[in-house]
């Protein structure tokens, strides 16, 4: 069995806790949280970027590394111990964003040894997901993300091994289930 995971809101509590540190930082630096908001809503679809944002804003570069080194505490635990058991050579991470800030916040988290690969696309993730299930066409690959859109275009026809499960409050149990099937 093999496993692709989202990152996101799926490995790193990106909305719940990143952001809102994010938000943090930036008010403290003198941002009220409806501008930098309001900017991240427009870069948002746009391949978001800590720095860029930092720098949009004349925030100094090193608040970039302090951010990231906060990341560290941003993980979903319960996700990486299971990520533990599953082990390295059947799971993958199939992010979406801006390949640098995907690649440092997966990297300090410590989650890249936890994963043969890492694929970072900036629009659908349907090629690099089926890759996948291609490669393993003999095993049942799940994939877990925690947005329907990314299930949308996914060809299930062509690999009946694909088995995809929404990330939701029950998403760990959802997943536990299929891995007992
Ligand atoms: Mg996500």
């Amino acid at each position: 069995m093999k496993f692709i995971f989202d990152f996101d809101d799926v490995l790193f509590y990106n909305t719940k806790q990143f952001k809102e540190y994010m938000y943090e930082c930036l008010e403290k630096a003198g941002i009220p949280r409806d501008v930098s908001l309001k900017y991240y809503k427009t870069v948002r679809e746009n391949q978001f970027w800590l720095k860029d944002f930092l720098r949009h804003f004349s925030l100094e570069e090193n608040m970039y590394e302090k951010m990231l080194n906060r990341s560290k505490g941003f993980v979903n635990t319960e996700m990486l111990t299971l990520l533990k058991k599953l082990g390295k050579e059947n799971c993958y991470i199939v992010t979406h964003g801006n390949e640098q800030f995907q690649r440092d916040k997966i990297k300090i988290t410590g989650i890249d040894s936890l994963v043969s690969e890492i694929f970072v696309i900036s629009e659908s993730k349907k090629e690099a997901v089926e890759n996948i299930c291609a490669k393993h066409k003999n095993e049942k690959v799940i994939f877990v993300d925690d947005k329907a859109k990314h299930f949308e275009n996914l060809d299930f026809k062509k690999y009946p091994n694909l088995k995809t499960i929404l990330y939701d409050e029950r998403g760990l149990e959802k997943l536990v289930l299929e891995i007992k099937k």
